[in-house]
């Protein structure tokens, strides 16, 4: 299966907990005003990559924590994202999503959508909800505007609500 990319970065700091290998999906509709990464909105843009091939760059990846699927809007491309949720995790590294789409939209999309519902499943920390210009703030973590959360999803699915993620939770292993 392939997956169309913007890009990827072996090694990141600022997409999450640690040392994470990012990836960036290509295609998005949100069209936030202000957004960082205009070149990632078009749905046939960016380069279509094989899964078999991105897995094998991860698994070379040796001092990282964890991956981080950014984008551009990877719930676009949920279904090839779910499979390399599940190679991932079989690694032992732990996931976090950004998605312009807030965690409720989410639950709502994953009641007809099984591949959004499963990608959310798979990911441990969602950064939810789109960018917004007026509410940017360079100084928080992971994040461009304070309307975006930190979503603990494990957490949240057992609620049926979103809970926030805090740095109380470090006992996790994606966050300690
Ligand atoms: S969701 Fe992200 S990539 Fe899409 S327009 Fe908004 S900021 Fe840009």
């Amino acid at each position: 299966m392939k997956i169309r990319l913007a890009g990827y970065i072996p090694e990141s700091v600022v997409d999450g907990p640690g040392i994470r290998f990012v990836l960036f999906a290509q295609g998005c509709d949100h069209h936030c005003p202000g957004c960082h990464n205009p070149q990632t909105h078009a749905r046939d843009g960016g380069e279509l990559v094989d899964l078999g091939e991105i897995f094998d760059r991860i698994k070379k990846a040796k001092l990282i924590r964890g991956v981080t699927f950014s984008g551009g809007e990877p719930f676009l491309q949920a279904a090839p994202l779910v499979q390399l949720a599940r190679q991932i995790r079989a690694l032992g590294l732990g996931l976090v999503t950004y998605s312009g789409y807030r965690f409720e939209e989410l639950l709502a999309l994953g009641g007809t959508d099984k591949a959004v519902r499963d990608l959310l499943a798979a990911s441990d920390l969602l950064v939810d909800g789109p960018y917004m210009e007026a509410k940017r703030d360079l100084g928080l973590a992971f994040r461009g505007s304070a309307n975006q959360r930190l979503i603990d999803v494990p957490r949240s699915l057992i609620a049926g609500q979103a809970v926030e993620w805090t740095e109380v939770d470090t006992g996790d292993k994606l966050f300690a």
